[in-house]
């Protein structure tokens, strides 16, 4: 929408002026007449139907009626003065009663006139009133702008209204921008994709998402804005990638070599699912492409990254490269590396551990080995990254939990190598389709949708406050087993004080029911020195103590097999993917494991869909899914950072058809014309052209 007029700043449209300028700038961020012409409105009022007064009911959220003023009495006295009126169609009487402005109302209503008469009806004693009605005399309808059926309901604040800026204020300021500006307004999708569609024109769809003349033109209009939006998103997400193959060379990984073949003949300890085997092959493609790869392996807890991204650092060394894997926390990155070295044996490749806490002596070998090519696969933290860690000839990097780096950490392991490595990101927070879409839009996506045959999947119950001993009792006979249980409590984000009473007051009844010497407890918390955390953690591993008490600062990622039990405090208190990250600390081994949501009486409706789907489903998408709903994508875990959600018009936990569609579209486009060269595709030109990159590709690998 570049034209002169769109681009005008705001207080030069007429009936705004300096002031109204001001507020329109920090309430809705409006500077420009384009701006408020892409402010469109919440909701609608449908204004085509009449509601019988019989019909109306203190359920509905606002009905219109169509009746005469009967009369019109002021009653009451001071505070109880209120202006009271009749009105009556042919099914019946009710009220009308306003608290404020009576006089001015006496003036203006006309007994014995007809009205549209529009509010939220509500109920007293078997009769209906309406408080506060909007009012407007029957003859004057249809001298409306467009002769508007349905009313846009635009949101505004209390700034605002000072302003006479409420949602009719606004109407009245869109009317006055599109009589000035919409003829010259330019049409930014080209004619066959409007064809292709039955779009409405952008001219079109702009007048009818402010004043709709019925409920289908409406519909039409924010269809094709919605598109609109989410189809020049991917547009330029897809270009991105296309231009990043294209500056990028990676490196060809064209054999499978001895490495990979003897840990998969030999040492594999169990058949690989077909999702595994299916993203394996998504990377070893990837990486024979003479490009550079940049893949997101999304995969439930449990669902087996870990052995993909060692089956690929083999692929990398079978080509001659050397590999390298970076997990969040030194705990994660020791476990992998044990976890490697068993599957891996001794004598298929060397692998060593580099951390905060590696010995100098042994640092300086692992960097010489590195320097010299010996070294071929290095585990480590974020000591990974610092510039005295050198490779000979880095080919592949693994990052697991990748949302747990910064972007700098990451963009930092793609210049180890003068020909940047292929990146393989891991994630165990499953994002639904639509927001890793659009977030991860230019990176590849494997989705690991399958969990290793003979799981038993994790038992959830939901238990309130007084059932407490039933949950004790429970505990101590998997304890009695010989099994290990985790109890967590809420991180209470305003005050860490609190969060420690709440611990400290759970740790006493707890020690009260599990008493020392056959009853031993760890404890973490957020306060703690890193440290005593791992100490503490590594007892529980080591089995030396049985119930681990915690508030969320468990890790991710972390592996005790032999704990079957994870006791959630306050349960309602979690988001949804917290709640499922917590469970997924156990059912890692061969026995039943037991997720217990404890939860007081009093939950709200939210709270209570996320414990129902908690106890529902053990599927991971599924829950991601569910929470968007709820939270909309702006709140999800791990996209709080990302600029890319922000949307005038799109919501991503309800436009998925949309979204998908126009992807779909952007892929086929770039097929048949990479580069935009024909002339049916000038306009997505211009606007990449106009557009500048707005994400840059080593930021976000
Ligand atoms: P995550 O995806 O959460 O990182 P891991 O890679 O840690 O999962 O795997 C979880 C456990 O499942 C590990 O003990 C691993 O050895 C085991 N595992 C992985 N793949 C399979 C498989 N195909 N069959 C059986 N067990 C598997
Ligand atoms: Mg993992």
């Amino acid at each position: 929408m570049a034209d002169l007029s769109l681009i005008t700043p705001i207080e030069y449209l007429k009936g705004v002026g300096p002031q109204k300028a001001d507020v329109l700038k920090k309430e809705l961020q409006v500077f420009t007449i384009g701006d408020l012409i892409q402010t469109y409105p919440f909701r609608y009022i449908d204004r085509t139907k009449f509601h019988k007064v019989r019909d109306l009911n203190s359920d509905m959220v606002g009905a219109q009626v169509l009746g005469r003023l009967m009369s019109l009495q002021e009653i009451g006295e001071k505070r109880g003065r209120r202006l009271v009126g009749q009105i009556k169609d042919d099914t019946g009487m009710m009220e009308l009663v306003w608290f404020q402005s009576i006089s001015w109302l006496k003036k203006g209503l006309k007994v014995g006139a007809a009205y549209i008469i529009y509010g939220k009806p509500s109920e007293f004693n078997g009769s209906i009133s309406i408080t506060h009605p909007e009012m407007e005399l029957y003859q004057q309808q249809g001298k409306k702008v467009g002769n508007m059926t349905m009313q846009p309901v635009y949101s505004s604040t209390e700034k605002l209204k000072k302003f006479n800026l409420d949602s009719k204020g606004i109407q009245k300021l869109q009317q006055t921008a599109l009589e000035i500006t919409l003829r010259s307004i330019q049409e930014t999708l080209p004619q066959y994709i409007l064809e292709k569609f039955q779009f409405l024109s952008l001219q079109q769809a702009l007048l009818s998402i402010h004043f709709p003349q019925n409920e289908s033109l409406m519909k039409a209009a924010i269809n094709r804005l919605k598109f609109e939006e989410l189809f020049f998103i991917q547009l330029r997400l897809l270009k991105n990638k296309q231009l990043n193959t294209q500056r990028y060379k990676g490196h060809l990984f064209n054999q499978v070599g001895d490495k990979f073949n003897r840990f998969f003949n030999e040492r594999l300890p169990f058949p690989l699912t077909n999702a595994q085997k299916r993203v394996v092959r998504e990377i070893r493609l990837d990486c024979n492409t003479g490009a550079q790869m940049n893949r997101l392996v999304q995969g439930d807890v449990g669902s087996g990254k870990t052995v993909v991204a060692l089956m690929s650092m083999l692929l990398a060394l079978d080509n001659g490269y050397q590999a390298c894997m970076m997990a969040p926390t030194e705990i994660l990155a020791t476990q992998h590396f044990n976890g490697l070295k068993e599957l891996l044996g001794d004598d298929i490749c060397n692998v060593k551990l580099l951390t905060g806490s590696t010995p100098a002596k042994a640092r300086r070998v692992i960097h010489q080995e590195l320097e010299d090519g010996t070294l071929d696969i290095l585990i480590g933290t974020h000591a990974l990254i610092e510039d005295k860690v050198k490779f000979k000839n880095i080919g592949f990097v693994v990052i697991d939990e990748q949302h747990r780096f910064g972007v700098e950490q990451r963009a930092k392991l793609w210049r180890k190598n003068s020909i940047p490595p292929h990146m393989l990101v891991m994630t165990a927070t499953p994002i639904p389709r639509t927001l890793a879409m659009t977030m991860y839009g230019d990176l590849d996506i494997s989705i690991i949708d399958e969990l290793p045959a003979g799981r038993k999947p994790i038992k959830t119950v939901q238990f309130f406050e007084n059932q407490r001993l039933r949950v004790f009792g429970f505990m101590r006979e998997e304890i009695a087993k010989g099994r290990q249980v985790y109890i967590v409590y809420p991180l209470i984000k305003e005050s860490e004080k609190m969060d420690l009473l709440y611990l400290e007051a759970g740790l006493e009844g707890l020690m009260r029911e599990f008493p020392l010497p056959n009853f031993k407890i760890s404890i973490v918390h957020g306060k703690m020195p890193v440290k005593d955390k791992d100490f503490e953690m590594q007892r529980f591993i080591k089995g030396e103590t049985q119930i681990m008490v915690a508030t969320t600062v468990i890790e991710v990622g972390v592996n005790v097999p032999n704990a079957s039990v994870m006791v959630i405090e306050n349960s309602e208190r979690f988001g949804l993917s917290q709640l499922h990250q917590l469970r997924g600390r156990v059912g890692r081994g061969a026995e039943q494991s037991f997720c217990i949501l404890m939860s007081s009486n009093k939950l709200s409706k939210e709270g209570r869909t996320r414990l129902e789907t908690m106890v529902r489903t053990n599927d991971g998408f599924e829950i991601a899914e569910v929470d968007l709903q709820l939270r909309g994508p702006g709140d999800l875990s791990g996209t709080q950072q990302s600029g890319v959600l922000e949307m005038k018009i799109a919501d991503l936990a309800k436009d998925q058809a949309i979204l998908s569609e126009a992807r779909q579209l952007v892929i086929q486009i770039f097929k048949e014309d990479p580069n935009l060269r024909e002339e049916r595709n000038q306009l997505l030109a211009q606007y990449l052209n106009k557009s500048a990159p707005t994400i840059s590709w080593d930021k976000i690998s």
